[in-house]
């Protein structure tokens, strides 16, 4: 929804808006409601927040509060192994 890079819907995050105005993670799929798709990624948080992506994709014409969604990717991105520091570290390891 935000970068528009077609992905399968079960490695998209569904994103719902809760009383109309806080956006936030659906991970199971399970919460009323439109749902919006978004790649778990802050970059394409950011994407569909410039396009305005999230009102129209759940069709909602108030302001809305995306602050828990990007938390929540934020803690998502640092939890993957692989990515940041731990990996450097773990380079040097194996070159010796
Ligand atoms: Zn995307």
């Amino acid at each position: 929804m935000g970068c528009r890079v077609r992905t399968e819907k079960s490695d998209l995050l569904r994103v719902v808006a809760v009383e109309g105005e806080a956006l936030v993670p659906d991970r199971r799929g399970r919460l009323p409601g439109r749902g919006a798709y978004l790649h778990p990624d802050l970059r394409c948080l950011d994407l569909a927040e410039r396009r305005r992506a999230f009102p129209r994709a759940l069709r909602l014409t108030g302001p809305l509060d995306a602050s828990a969604l990007r938390q929540w990717l934020g803690e998502q991105e640092a939890a993957v192994p692989g990515s940041g520091t731990a990996a450097t570290g773990q380079e040097e390891g194996d070159i010796t």
